[in-house]
């Protein structure tokens, strides 16, 4: 799924495109796709868009009049592009915009399941369906994060991509920052040092700040994962592989995690959690 430095990395490439002319035409949308029916789409035709901002990981799209918001969330598989005029686009996108320059902005969803989202509503509307979301990852410092932590005593890469509690961060980017902070993906939040927590704050901020740069430079997951979803390398820390050796993994039902046993858990190797959950 993509989390918040490549969504980032996509509104701003998006802002100015999709800002240019007004939108000639809304739609059609995937039934499953478009969550929302009143004001209908054909709203949105005729007016221009104030250009695209995020929240969390949802993209937003307000009419430069301040009546609408046009909302899209990825979810795992959905990806978006902005098509040039005259380029051919996918024969069934999961939603589309046509502007009146000949340009599209057009959602396509791989796989049968179809997760994604597309809203249009009233800005009002819009902030209060987004209101349950924690504060911007990027906008935390160590202060915040150890009252956001103090509040709800959960294991932390649980509670590092819980949306209510800080906005933006995925599976991917909690295996990152947890091990650039050298901290257990199961230590529990409420018994961390005030020491961790600052690192766990510079942690964040590191590592969101370089994925941002690197996605602003259509840089790709191999570039910007470090640990996620390299089982087996040698950690990038650069410390003897015989103290907990390369990359681990920890599967859940939905998910895996990955971390440095010698960065993180020192040196000791997790369970598989799935396994543990059939021998329960
Ligand atoms: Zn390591």
């Amino acid at each position: 799924m993509p989390e918040l430095p490549e969504i980032e990395a996509w509104v701003r490439d998006l802002d100015g495109p999709v800002s240019t002319t007004a939108v000639l035409r809304a739609g059609p949308a995937h039934i499953a796709t478009l969550k929302t029916f009143e004001p209908p789409l054909a709203a949105l035709e005729g007016r221009r868009l104030e250009g695209a901002r995020r929240r969390g990981k949802h993209l937003l799209f307000p009419t430069e009049d301040g009546e609408l918001v046009l909302r899209i969330h990825l979810m795992s598989a959905g990806r978006l592009r902005h098509l040039k005029a005259g380029a051919k686009g996918p024969k069934s996108p999961a939603f589309r915009v046509r502007f009146e320059d000949g340009t599209e902005l057009v959602l396509t969803e791989a796989g049968a399941k179809k997760r994604a989202g597309v809203w249009l509503q009233t800005p009002a509307a819009t902030e209060a369906e987004l209101a349950h979301l924690g504060p911007e990852a990027l906008d935390v410092d160590a202060r915040l994060l150890r009252e956001i932590l103090a509040n709800d005593n959960r294991r932390l890469h649980s509670l590092l991509r819980d949306q209510r509690a800080l906005a933006g961060i995925g599976r991917a980017h909690a295996n990152e920052i947890l091990w650039r902070a050298g901290l257990s993906p199961f230590s529990l939040s409420t018994q961390l040092t005030d020491e961790e927590v600052e690192r766990l704050a510079a942690a964040i901020h590191e590592d969101l700040e370089r994925a941002l740069e690197l996605r602003v430079r259509g840089k790709s997951d191999k570039d910007v994962y470090l640990i996620h979803r390299r089982l087996g390398d040698p950690c990038r820390h650069g410390h003897d592989a015989s103290n907990g050796g390369p990359i681990h993994q920890v599967d859940y039902e939905e998910h895996t995690v990955f971390y440095c046993p010698a960065c993180q858990t020192g040196g000791r190797i997790l369970k598989d959690r799935r396994l543990s959950r059939l021998l329960r």
